[in-house]
C-alpha cells in the first residue's frame, strides 16, 4: 500500500510520528493509501526549512517570482490528465469536474503572474515640506494554509499562489482525505523553479493544525473547511498573534421568480445541486420558487431530471456525479435525509437506497429531492453536503428574500428572473458574500475576490483577487524628509498638515 508522507525542503519525507490515516477510493470503499499525520516536530522541521529559504525568496525580484508561476501554469496544463485522475481517485468526483477543480486553481496562478504590478504600492510626493510618504507591501514571512477535502487542487492554489508570489514561504496542511494532489503540486512547483523550502506540505489532522496555530514563526493562517473548525482556527490564530482568514460552511439558496425561464432554472439547479454530489461550498442546496404555480412547475421539471441522474465512479466518463468522500459522509447524509422525512418534508425523489452494480461498497447516495421544506427543519438549517436539494416554497419576493437573509450562513446565493429591477434590488439588499443573477454558482474569477459573509467566513480579507495580495503582505509606511541644507532646529509640537 502507498505510504504518503510529507514534502519538506523540496523533498519527500517519510512520516515519523507513527500516526497515520487511511485514504480510500470512495467508489469502491477500498483503502488505497495511508497518509502520515505529522507531529509537532515534523511541523517544526517544515517551518525551519521555510524560515531558512524565505529571505532570499523575498529578495528575488517580483518578475522572477512571476516566472516560476508561468512555468508552473505550463506544467499544470501538461499534467492535467494525470492530476485529474489522481484527484478523482481519492475524492470520487468525475474526471471533468476534477479538471475544473485544477483549472480554477490554475487561474489563480495566472493571476499572480501579475505580481510585479499587483504588489506596487502608494507614494505621495510632498506630503509636507520636503516630505514624501510611501507604503511598502512586504511579505508576512511564513504563511500556512489548512484546506478541506472537497477542492484538493483549487483551494491549496488559492492560498499558496498569492502567498508565494508575494515573497512568503508557505506550509500547506491539506485534508487527510485526499492528500496526493497537494504533494504533486508541490513537486511541480519545484520543477517550475521554486527554491526548496518555499512550499512545504505537511500532512496531518488536528494535531498538525494546532502545531501551526501555535508556532511562533508562522505569521498568517488561511483556513477553508467547516464552520466550527473555521471559528476555532480563527480564534486560536488570533490568540497567538496571527492574522487569519477562515472560511466555513454554507447553505446556498436559489430564488426562482415567477417570470424566470424555468427550463434554464431547472438545468441550473441540477448542475448546482448535484454536481460533485453536492460536496461544494457553493452548491445550491435550497431552491426557493416564488408562488405556488412556479413551485409546482419547477418540481414537475426537476423530478424526472433527478431520477435520471447518472451516478458512477470517476472512470465512468458519462457520470454526472460520483460517490461521497467517506463512509462517515454517506452515513451522515443518509441520516439527515431520514431526519427530513421524520420532520415532515416530502421526499419526492428518494436516492437513499441507490446501489451500483460492481461498486456495492462505494459511498454512493442517489440524488434526493425534498419538497415542502420549512425553515424550522434540520434539513434546512444544516449544511447537508450531499446530493440533496430542498425546495422551500415562498409566497412572494419578500418572503423569498427573507430566507437567505435569516439563514446562519452567507456564502453564495442566486436569483433567477427576467426582471432587472428585482435582480438589482436583490443584489443590493441580500446579506451574502457572492450573488448570482441567472448564474447558479457565482464563484468569482481569480481577479475578483472570493468570500462569504456571516458564519461562512471569519476575518476580513477574501481569497484571491487583490484581497489576497493584502492578506499575504503587511504594510509599512515610510515618512521621509531629506533636508536640503541648513534647517531650523528641533520641533516640539506634534506635526500636522494644517
Ligand atoms: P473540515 O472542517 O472537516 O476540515 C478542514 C480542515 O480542517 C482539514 O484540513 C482537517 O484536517 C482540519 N480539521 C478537521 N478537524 C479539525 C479539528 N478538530 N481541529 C483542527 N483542524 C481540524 O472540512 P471538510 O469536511 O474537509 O470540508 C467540507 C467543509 O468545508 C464544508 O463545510 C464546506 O462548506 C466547507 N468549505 C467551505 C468553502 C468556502 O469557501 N467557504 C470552500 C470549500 C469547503
Amino acid at each position: 500500500m502507498t505510504e504518503i508522507g510529507h514534502f519538506i525542503d523540496g523533498k519527500h519525507v517519510a512520516g515519523t510520528s507513527g500516526r497515520t490515516s487511511p485514504v480510500y477510493n470512495p467508489a469502491t470503499g477500498e483503502i488505497q493509501a495511508s497518509v502520515s499525520l505529522a507531529s509537532d516536530a515534523e511541523l517544526a522541521a517544515a517551518v525551519a526549512s521555510a524560515k531558512a529559504a524565505q529571505p532570499k525568496w523575498a529578495a528575488t525580484n517580483p518578475q522572477r517570482r512571476a516566472r516560476v508561476f508561468i512555468n508552473f501554469v505550463n506544467l499544470l496544463n501538461a499534467h492535467m490528465d494525470e492530476l485529474a485522475t489522481l484527484l478523482s481517485k481519492e475524492h470520487g468526483k468525475t474526471i471533468e469536474d476534477a479538471k475544473g477543480d485544477i483549472v480554477r486553481g490554475l487561474e489563480v496562478c495566472e493571476f499572480v503572474i501579475g505580481i510585479p504590478h499587483l504588489s506596487k504600492s502608494e507614494f505621495t510626493e510632498g506630503a509636507g515640506p520636503n516630505i514624501d510618504m510611501y507604503s511598502l507591501r512586504q511579505p508576512v514571512g511564513i504563511g500556512a494554509g489548512i484546506t478541506p477535502f472537497n477542492f484538493p487542487a483549487m483551494i491549496p492554489m488559492w492560498m499558496f499562489a498569492p502567498a508565494i508570489a508575494c515573497g512568503n514561504a508557505f506550509i500547506l496542511k491539506p485534508s487527510e482525505r485526499d492528500p496526493s494532489v497537494p504533494i504533486r503540486l508541490a513537486e511541480l512547483m519545484i520543477e517550475a523553479g521554486l527554491p526548496a523550502g518555499i512550499l512545504n506540505v505537511v500532512n496531518g489532522d488536528k494535531s498538525a493544525v494546532d502545531a501551526i496555530l501555535t508556532h511562533p514563526d508562522i505569521s498568517a493562517v488561511s483556513f477553508v473547511g467547516s464552520t466550527p473548525i473555521a471559528r476555532y482556527v480563527y480564534g486560536t490564530a488570533a490568540m497567538n498573534g496571527k492574522r487569519a482568514q477562515c472560511f466555513g460552511g454554507a447553505k446556498n439558496h436559489m430564488i426562482i421568480m415567477p417570470d424566470a425561464d424555468l427550463d434554464q432554472a431547472a438545468n441550473a439547479l441540477m448542475g448546482a445541486g448535484y454536481g460533485s454530489a453536492g460536496e461544494r461550498c457553493m452548491a445550491i442546496s435550497v431552491a426557493v420558487p416564488v408562488g405556488e404555480e412556479t413551485a409546482n412547475r419547477l418540481i414537475e421539471k426537476l423530478v424526472p431530471m433527478v431520477e435520471s441522474l447518472r451516478i458512477g465512479p470517476y472512470t465512468d466518463e458519462k457520470a454526472d456525479m460520483g460517490p461521497l468522500v467517506t463512509k462517515e459522509a454517506q452515513t451522515r447524509v443518509r441520516g439527515l435525509i431520514d431526519k427530513g422525512v421524520e420532520e415532515g418534508a416530502k421526499l419526492v425523489v428518494d436516492g437513499r437506497d441507490f446501489k451500483l452494480q460492481g461498486y456495492e461498497n462505494g459511498y454512493f447516495v442517489g440524488g434526493c429531492l425534498f419538497d415542502h421544506v420549512t425553515p424550522e427543519m434540520d434539513i434546512y438549517k444544516t449544511e447537508i453536503f450531499g446530493p440533496v436539494l430542498s425546495v422551500v416554497r415562498a409566497k412572494n419576493y419578500e418572503e423569498a428574500l427573507d430566507l437567505p437573509m435569516k439563514h446562519e450562513y452567507g456564502n453564495g446565493v442566486a436569483i433567477f428572473t427576467r426582471d432587472g429591477d428585482a435582480a438589482r434590488d436583490f443584489a443590493s439588499r441580500i446579506n451574502i458574500g457572492m450573488v448570482g443573477v441567472n448564474v447558479p454558482i457565482p464563484v468569482p474569477l481569480a481577479y475578483h475576490s472570493f468570500g462569504g459573509w456571516k458564519a461562512s467566513s471569519f476575518g476580513d480579507l477574501n481569497q484571491h483577487g487583490t484581497d489576497s495580495i493584502r492578506f499575504w503582505t503587511r504594510t509599512k509606511t515610510v515618512t521621509a524628509r531629506w533636508p536640503s541644507g541648513i534647517k531650523s532646529g528641533a520641533e516640539f509640537v506634534m506635526p500636522t498638515m494644517r
